[in-house]
């Protein structure tokens, strides 16, 4: 490591959120955590690789959102409180300027949702970003995959294919609408919504490689078929305009990725609590499915015709 990247992580130091619970963080040769009596460690990992994660024209303080807003994520399809990360960044070179700019987006999130960095490696490299997260969750609270029924129904919260839309506009250089680049920039984590789901729902994933590739391994994992209405798909109206041919815009809902929205099976009589839930972590949730015994994922339209997408998700390994 050189001096440059040690005034880094000088820097990344001065601006963690405090908490009780951290006993030792960012300096030693390892953090020292206190966690809760009683609950269960949650833990997840994610990383963002330059051109492959997100577009080279990112700006880093959107890259710095992502890269934590993507693991927090995966503890909300858990249930679970999130509480502490570690991050590891390689960059091609020790800049400063870049590392404010990414912390700017970082922090913002961290400080949402009040968790703290306690840790990481700075190394030099490719640009990539690495984040753990650690949360905890009531033993037998988890959100698991093996966990849906049949005869339960299926829901997603938000509006599902802004994201994919705007790496579409990206790629193809049509007029590109900001909001829905900030969809694909900037998600937000279902952090609330999955805490108010903990104890409701059965299995839940959180959408990153597209809505029937997340649901398939749901229904993989619990042995079950989910059946659903490509039209019930909640759409947004910057998706409606970017997108207003039908087979497209149920290709980008469907199967487009990065949405970081939840997806979730709950038994029929929980609906109302659903919605309420909903309505508390102030995110919309929509049914638009059922599982039945089987194995797969089956789409049909409004009019019951089946329905294949063009795509079933991002595949970091194909082509
Ligand atoms: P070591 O050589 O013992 O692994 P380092 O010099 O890599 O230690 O790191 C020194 C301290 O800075 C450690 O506490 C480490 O967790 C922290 N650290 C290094 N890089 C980062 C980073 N990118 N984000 C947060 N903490 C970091
Ligand atoms: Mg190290």
């Amino acid at each position: 490591m050189t001096a440059g990247e040690f005034e880094l992580i000088d820097r990344i130091a001065a601006r963690t959120v405090a908490r009780t619970d951290v006993v030792l963080g960012i300096g030693d040769d390892a953090a020292l955590l206190q966690p809760p009596a009683g609950m269960q460690l949650v833990v997840a990992m994610d990383t963002l690789n330059s051109g492959i994660h997100f577009p080279h024209d990112t700006a880093p303080a959107d890259i710095g959102w992502k890269a934590l807003a993507v693991n927090l994520s995966d503890l909300a399809a858990m249930g679970a409180t999130p509480a502490w990360c570690t991050l590891s960044l390689s960059l091609p070179e020790p800049d400063s300027a870049w590392v404010d700019a990414f912390l700017d987006g970082f922090d913002a999130l961290a400080r949402q949702h009040a968790v703290t960095l306690v840790g990481g490696d700075t190394t030099r490299g490719p640009l990539s970003v690495c984040v753990t997260v650690f949360g905890f969750i009531a033993p037998g609270r988890a959100l698991r995959r093996d966990s849906a029924c049949v005869d339960d129904d299926i829901w997603v919260s938000g509006t599902p294919g802004d994201a994919a839309a705007a790496l579409v506009q990206w790629s193809s250089g049509v007029t590109r609408d900001p909001a829905l680049r900030a969809r694909l920039d900037r998600p937000t984590p279902r952090v609330a919504l999955g805490l108010r789901l903990s104890g409701l729902a059965r299995a839940a994933i959180d959408i990153s490689d597209g809505l029937l590739a997340d649901l398939a391994h749901v229904c993989r994992a619990s042995a079950v078929r989910a059946e659903l209405d490509v039209d019930a798909l909640p759409a947004s109206d910057a998706l409606r305009a970017a997108a207003p041919d039908p087979d497209t815009r149920r290709a980008l809902q469907a199967s487009g990725g990065d949405d970081y929205e939840l997806c979730f099976t709950a038994p029929v009589g929980a609906r109302d609590a659903i919605e309420t839930a909903g309505k508390e972590a102030g995110v919309p949730v929509t049914r638009f499915g059922r599982i039945v015994e089987g194995q797969g994922v089956v789409a049909t339209t409004a009019d019951g015709a089946l329905w294949a997408p063009v795509r079933a998700g991002w595949d970091h390994f194909a082509g």
